[in-house]
């Protein structure tokens, strides 16, 4: 599997991205084109910043009051290979990280053979998923951690125990 991926860019202490300070990184490419797409710059599949597993590491380590990493995007299950690597090195830290993920697609399909192995082995890595595509007419500033009240904050582990989409308890 590849340890490359392309990336529109960091927020190296986001808290805006899920609970606590964390390393949110925004992958390049995404293929929704929703109408009012909060990062219109990481559509596109081409261009990015290439960068590696280890150099991401490298920053994660660096900062001892990260509490996460939430991958988000552009999308970050259309480059799930090296993040699968990514997320089972932050589980495997001597402090480990939680791993929340947001993508356009829903539990249920990634968790399908459709999306493919590696997107499934990257769902199964994660500890909260936000799914479902941006909505602009769902929109609200109230809502925490997602932009549209169609998306859904799902708490994986308990999903997969129990084979349906459990609603993450903040
Ligand atoms: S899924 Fe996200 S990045 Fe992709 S077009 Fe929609 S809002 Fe933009």
């Amino acid at each position: 599997m590849s340890e490359t991926l392309a990336l529109f860019g960091t927020a190296d202490d986001s808290i805006v991205d899920g609970p606590g300070i964390r390393f949110a990184l925004f992958t390049q490419g995404c293929s929704r084109d929703c109408p009012g797409c909060h990062n219109p710059g990481a559509q596109p599949y081409e261009g990015g910043v290439s960068t590696t597993v280890d150099e991401l590491m490298e920053k994660i380590r660096a900062n001892p009051l990260l509490a996460g990493i939430t991958l988000t995007g552009g999308e970050p299950f259309d480059q799930a290979a090296p993040l699968v690597k990514l997320a089972r090195r932050v589980h495997a830290l001597d402090r480990p990280l939680t791993v929340w993920a947001y993508s356009g697609y829903l539990f249920e399909e990634l968790e399908g053979q459709a999306a493919g192995l590696a997107a499934r082995e990257l769902l199964h890595e994660c500890d909260v998923l936000v799914d479902g595509p941006y909505v602009a007419a769902l929109r609200s500033l109230d809502l925490r951690w997602r932009g549209s009240a169609n998306q859904r904050i799902i708490d994986v582990v308990a999903s997969l125990q129990q084979g349906r989409p459990v609603e993450y308890d903040a």
